[in-house]
This record gives C-alpha cells, sequence and structure tokens, in this order.
C-alpha cells in the first residue's frame, strides 16, 4: 500500500490507529495484546490501521487507475473463456450486455464466493467451521477506545472497533444454524444479541445504527490451487478461514504484492510452459508465505468455538502478558507464526491452569 502511495491516503481518512486487542472470553476473563512490546518484533507502523471499507476500497481504485488500470464498474463476471486447456479471458454481464473480454491472464480477486474459482472447480468449501456475520457501523458506541476487542460468547463472538470519524464497526459471528432467525430482521437480531450481554449493553444504549447491516458467510473456504493456466487467484478467492483473526485485508494485499511479480513473468514467457512454470511458483510462494498463519488461524478457530478452551486459553494468557501481545503480533502479521506454533508456546497458554491446580493443591 505505500508503495502505491494509498497508505498516506488512509491514514489522512481519518482511520483509527489501534493500539493492539482485548478479547474477552466467556468467563470475563480479558487477553491483553499490544502491538508495541517487549518481544523485540515491529511492525510496518506501530498502529494498526482501521477504517471503512468503503474508504479503503476508494483510495484502491483510485491508486489503480492512477497506476494505469482501466476500471470498468458494474460488470459481473459470469463464466470464464477457454482455448483448449487455458483460460484466455472472460465472459460477462455490462450496462450494456453480455461482453467477451480477452486477456493474456485472467486474475480472480473475486472474493469469498469466486466465481472464477468456482468455474475452474478448484474452490473447496470447509466442512468446518459454519459461521455467518453480521456487519453494520454505528455512531455513540459507549468506551470506545484505541483497541480493537473480540467478545466470545458461548454462541458466537463479536468484534467491535473504532474506525474513524466518529464510526464503530460492529461484527457479529454466530453458527450458521442460526441462519433462520438472521434472515428475518438483521438489525433487530444483532441489537437483541448485544443488549442480552451485561457488558455490552450500556455502551449500546445510546448507540444508533449508521450503516445497513450486511450478512455474510459461511466462511472457510480453500482454493485448491491458486492457478490454471491462464488463471490465478488471489485474496479470498484462493483462500479465506474465519474473520476472528481480522487480517483477511492482509492477506489480499501481500497476495496481491506476491503475484504481481509472477503475474508479470507468466504474462512476459515466451511459451505456455514458462506461463504456466511462474503461476505455479506464485501458488508455491502464497504456500511459504501464509501456512504457518493458515494453522494459527485453524486452532484459533477451533478454540474460539469451545467455550471452555477459550477460557483456558484466557486464564493462561491475561496471567502472561508476553504470550498475549507475541499473539497479537502474529495476528498483526508482524511477528512469525514459528513464535506462536510450539509446545512450550501451547503450554504456557493451555499449562497454566495446570501448573497452578497442582501448586494450590499441594
Ligand atoms: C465479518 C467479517 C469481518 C472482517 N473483518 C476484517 C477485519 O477487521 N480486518 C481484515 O483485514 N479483514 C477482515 N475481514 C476479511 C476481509 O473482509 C476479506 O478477507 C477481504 O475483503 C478480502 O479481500 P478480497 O479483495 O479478496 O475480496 P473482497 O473484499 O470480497 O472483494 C471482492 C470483489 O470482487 C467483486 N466481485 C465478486 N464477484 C464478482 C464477479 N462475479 N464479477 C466481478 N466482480 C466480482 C466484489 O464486488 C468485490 O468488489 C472480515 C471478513 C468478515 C466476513
Amino acid at each position: 500500500m505505500a508503495a502505491m502511495g494509498a497508505l498516506d491516503r488512509v491514514e489522512a481518512s481519518g482511520a483509527a490507529a489501534l493500539a493492539g486487542v482485548r478479547v474477552r472470553a466467556p468467563n470475563g476473563r480479558v487477553i491483553a495484546g499490544d502491538f508495541i512490546a517487549e518481544h523485540g518484533f515491529r511492525g510496518f507502523r506501530d498502529r494498526g490501521l482501521s477504517v471503512r471499507r468503503e474508504v479503503l476500497d476508494a483510495i484502491l481504485l483510485d491508486a489503480a487507475r492512477a497506476a494505469g488500470a482501466h476500471v470498468s464498474e458494474g460488470v459481473r463476471v459470469t463464466a470464464l473463456l477457454r482455448d483448449g486447456g487455458r483460460i484466455n479471458g472472460v465472459s460477462a454481464l455490462t450496462p450494456s450486455g453480455t461482453q467477451e473480454i480477452r486477456a493474456k491472464l485472467v486474475i480472480g480477486a473475486d472474493g469469498l464466493r469466486s466465481v472464477v474459482a468456482r468455474r475452474l472447480g478448484v474452490a473447496r468449501t470447509l466442512r468446518w467451521p459454519k459461521r455467518l456475520a453480521l456487519v453494520t457501523h454505528y455512531a455513540n458506541v459507549g468506551d470506545v477506545g484505541e483497541h480493537g476487542e473480540m467478545h466470545v460468547e458461548r454462541d458466537g463472538y463479536v468484534g467491535i472497533a473504532d474506525v474513524g470519524n466518529g464510526l464503530t464497526t460492529v461484527a457479529l459471528v454466530v453458527p450458521a444454524r442460526r441462519s433462520r432467525e438472521i434472515s428475518g430482521d438483521r438489525g433487530a437480531f444483532l441489537d437483541a444479541w448485544l443488549r442480552a450481554r451485561p457488558h455490552l449493553a450500556p455502551r449500546f444504549a445510546h448507540a444508533t445504527r449508521a450503516t445497513p447491516v450486511v450478512a455474510t458467510g459461511p466462511f472457510a473456504s480453500h482454493a485448491r490451487r491458486a492457478w490454471a493456466p491462464g488463471v490465478a487467484l488471489v485474496g479470498d478467492a484462493a483462500d479465506f478461514f474465519d474473520p476472528f483473526t481480522g487480517e483477511g485485508i492482509y492477506a489480499a494485499l501481500r497476495g496481491g504484492e506476491l503475484l504481481s511479480e509472477w503475474a508479470a513473468e507468466s504474462v512476459a514467457a515466451r511459451n505456455e510452459s514458462g506461463a504456466r512454470r511462474a503461476l505455479e511458483a506464485y501458488d508455491a510462494a502464497r504456500r511459504r508465505e501464509f501456512r504457518g498463519k493458515w494453522l494459527v488461524e485453524r486452532v484459533i478457530g477451533a478454540v474460539v468455538g469451545a467455550a471452555p478452551l477459550i477460557n483456558r486459553a484466557a486464564r493462561g494468557l491475561s496471567a502472561r502478558k508476553d504470550l498475549a501481545d507475541l499473539l497479537i503480533g502474529v495476528t498483526g502479521n508482524f511477528v512469525p507464526p514459528r513464535e506462536v506454533i510450539s509446545l512450550s508456546y501451547l503450554w504456557g497458554v493451555f499449562g497454566w491452569g495446570v501448573s497452578s491446580r497442582v501448586r494450590s493443591s499441594s
């Protein structure tokens, strides 16, 4: 983003600067992780930027235009065009009818329900976890500070964060089995969920919704591979697990950065096998870059979905701020995942309750 000149514009847009994250477990314990900590790792910036998608997307689109991209809005890709075994364009619905658009390389950056991934036959929906989200923005939420908040309950979790300009983003994630209740009045469902939590209700007493409540999910989809001859996948189209760790934007941007190098090489290749090798190399680079995070995301997804586990983790992490800071740094993408993928880390988190019980009974 910095290279595109977009970062300065995001900062100038009134984006909130977050200092870390607070995770509240169902037992009321709070895991407090900060971006600046004693572990010695530092991010690109000391604070996380929190901004509305409407603002971020407009800035990114402008940056793409400024870099020479031709942008067509209101166009929906419906199918891939093939020449033998190779993709060489898309069929799309445009305001002036269906059009065939030819390309040397098609990039499927079309999100969680990617048409490109589905038409290629590489999209794989994971069986677990099956969760849905309701997302909106409120004005006048009480006590919103400089930390992102995750409140985990037995029946779901809610993320709350300042997004600047007086607005707070609220994203409620619940098991997909509640889809029928949600499909009625989403706003009423969200308000009732928040009002039913004694620690949240007073903070929303004077809050007003500033944007419509959007429903999304289920998540957890992973393309078997992020390329095929003539096409590459990036962002959620390639993989998205669960919103808890709040890092999909980073993965989409970093994936785009990785792809740019190999896409250029694929397009410039003298022959088909050179073009394929470049895309294979992109896929391998993605795996190297993200596989540690995929593992961490899955462990967090499991812990968050089981109250006894998250309660236990909260006991351990609230007693060991150093471990909480490391975990928040991993989800912030500036601490390497290996720092938390170890038996000693897991023992620090989950073994704490055991050793304190042993001490108290001895
Ligand atoms: C509840 C929730 C909360 C989240 N919170 C955070 C957070 O706090 N921080 C964070 O970093 N990430 C968060 N994420 C994840 C983040 O939103 C995604 O990972 C990120 O948006 C992925 O970017 P993307 O460009 O791959 O896909 P998207 O942002 O989904 O963009 C896909 C684009 O493709 C377009 N498109 C789709 N289909 C077609 C088609 N057929 N033809 C043409 N265009 C098409 C769409 O209109 C859209 O513009 C959250 C996700 C959810 C569900």
